[in-house]
């Protein structure tokens, strides 16, 4: 359900791009999300062409890069994947870490017509 007002900051600033490049149209958003995000992209497509409905934005192509995570450890400073809950560095076993990617959800370019 927290897609839902995500979704809705998306629309809006989709569709005051739209005015403001004066389109009569929205041909494609494209979004970029984070790993970490615990977002659905189908839940995010669902809310989108809901909301798009009878606006400049009905219609138009959805689409969702996927930001992998990627985690710093604290203690040697490795980058590296955490893979699924598992936060351990995988060079000194260290758990956790600083977040570098993964949590980010915003929108990276939108073509109008
Ligand atoms: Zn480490």
């Amino acid at each position: 359900m927290h897609e839902l007002p995500v979704t809705e900051q998306i629309i809006k600033v989709v569709l005051e791009h739209a005015r403001k490049a004066d389109a009569h149209r929205v041909v494609q958003v494209n979004l970029v999300i984070g790993d970490l995000t615990s977002f659905v992209d189908e839940s995010i497509q669902f809310y989108f062409d809901f909301l798009a409905r009878g606006t400049e934005a009905e219609g138009a192509a959805l689409h969702i890069r996927r930001m992998p995570a990627r985690v710093r450890c604290h203690a040697c400073q490795h980058e590296f994947a955490p893979d699924g809950v598992d936060w351990r560095c995988p060079r000194c076993g260290n758990l956790g870490g600083e977040v570098l990617s993964g949590r980010e959800s915003y929108i990276e370019s939108i073509e109008v017509e």
